[in-house]
């Protein structure tokens, strides 16, 4: 990421980068969407088994509430018609539970106002029958049985529990209705969880192949800039006239050569060249020719000595060569060689040719010479070279 900001930097990068950059963010972005959605879709789920299980609780309390009413008032019964106390149990402990369940009604509807009105409704109703099963017992039990028994034809007993049975069964209903409006919305929101996760799987897709493409854009960039410094640096070294290397480069390459076999080690020989006479050519024939004589003369100077051998352009028209590991032997004869090569063709340029010669200084590296050394004393083979007359090849002392 910091090498990518870095990169951004950049000019002719930046756009490539940034996009790079976005597509992770926003894969980053739709991961973090897509996980958030599976958790909200599984919280879902949850929540719809969690509700399913609600009501089923709810149905098994107001079942409970049924039978214990219809125990309450059938152990009322038996105890009216055979006056035996054994009667009063079913009664007494479905008393006991109609409270209970509606106390467990209320504790399970707490969040629902409807119910709890209609629970509230059902605990009055739940009073009132318990007060008149109270009332026809007492009566049975004080010697009053024609009494009670005119209590129960009354029939009050009869549409009370009625009453709370059809209470019982609207609570079933609500809850069942309840229960399927949170599943149609439930399974509403699982259909969108699902067409939002096959749209972020689009995008992410979409973004996945953005991001591949502006990688190799940024690639391709890259190794664009890194061969233009290459070129650039190229330049910086060589000459642009004759593709040699320039003075800079080759006087490095010189320093380098002789820090390696300056101990003796390793042979070293070097030579200097100067066209002869070049003045009269570019007098005679111009300044372009001139050029013309100066790039050729190059050419044949590099096909002349080894692949090895470093052949630099170090004034107008005065060139250096070094020649690693050559002996003093090697490196005249491959210097005679590139003199004759020279002197051997004239240069042509345009219709007309050119005799062309060089004169060549050559010096062999001593123990612990420094390079001034080495090359002064090429310089001075070269003079004597011109001396002697020109287009010859003089050793130095
Ligand atoms: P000598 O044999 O003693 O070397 O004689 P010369 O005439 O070659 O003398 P010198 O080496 O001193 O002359 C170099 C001339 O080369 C002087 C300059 O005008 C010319 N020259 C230098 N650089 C260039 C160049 O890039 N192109 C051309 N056409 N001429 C150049
Ligand atoms: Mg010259
Ligand atoms: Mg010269």
């Amino acid at each position: 990421m910091k090498f990518m900001f870095r990169m951004a930097h950049r000019k002719g990068l930046d756009w490539r980068v940034y996009l790079l950059i976005g597509c992770v963010v926003i894969l980053a972005a739709l991961l973090t969407g897509a996980s958030w959605s599976a958790a909200a879709s599984s919280r879902e789920r949850q929540n719809a088994a969690d509700w399913q299980v609600h009501t089923l609780e709810v149905l098994l309390r107001t079942d409970d509430l049924k039978v214990a009413t219809l125990s309450m008032v059938r152990g009322e019964r038996g105890y009216l018609l055979t006056g035996d106390p054994a009667f009063l149990k079913p009664y007494e402990r479905g008393r006991l539970e109609t409270d209970l369940g509606l106390k467990g009604l209320a504790l399970l509807t707490r969040d629902n106002p409807e119910q709890q009105a209609r629970i509230r409704e059902l605990e009055s109703e739940m009073k009132d029958l318990h007060a008149l099963l109270a009332e026809i017992i007492a009566l049975e039990d004080a010697g009053a049985h024609d009494a009670a028994v005119a209590r129960v034809r009354s029939g009050d007993g009869r549409i009370a529990t009625d009453t709370i049975l059809d209470d019982l069964r609207r609570i079933e209903q609500i809850e069942h209705a309840l229960l399927a409006d949170r599943e149609r919305e439930a399974d509403a929101k699982a259909a969108a969880n699902e067409l939002y996760q096959y749209v972020l799987s689009a995008i992410g897709v979409l973004l996945l192949i953005l991001a591949m493409w502006s990688t190799t854009l940024v690639r391709r960039a890259l190794a664009a800039e890194a061969q233009a410094k290459q070129l650039l640096k190229r330049h910086a070294s060589s000459d642009e006239m004759t593709g040699l290397s320039n003075r800079r480069a080759f006087l490095a390459a010189l320093d380098r050569s002789v820090a390696r076999s300056t101990d003796g080690r390793k042979e070293l020989a070097f030579a200097i060249f100067d066209i002869d006479r070049f003045k009269a050519i570019n007098d005679t024939h111009g300044h372009a020719a001139g050029d013309a004589v100066i790039a050729e003369v190059a050419r044949r100077a590099v096909a002349s000595f080894r692949s090895r051998d470093l052949v630099g352009r170090i004034g107008g028209e005065e060139f250096g060569v070094i020649l690693p590991a050559a002996s003093r032997g090697e490196a005249m004869s491959a210097c005679a060689r590139m003199r004759a090569a020279i002197e051997a063709e004239p240069v042509s340029v345009g219709s007309i040719r050119i005799f062309v010669t060089v004169s060549i200084g050559v010096s062999q590296l001593r123990k612990q010479e420094d390079t001034t050394s080495l090359m002064a004393r090429a310089d001075e083979a070269l003079y004597l070279a011109k001396n002697g007359g020109r287009n010859l090849v003089r050793l130095a002392a």
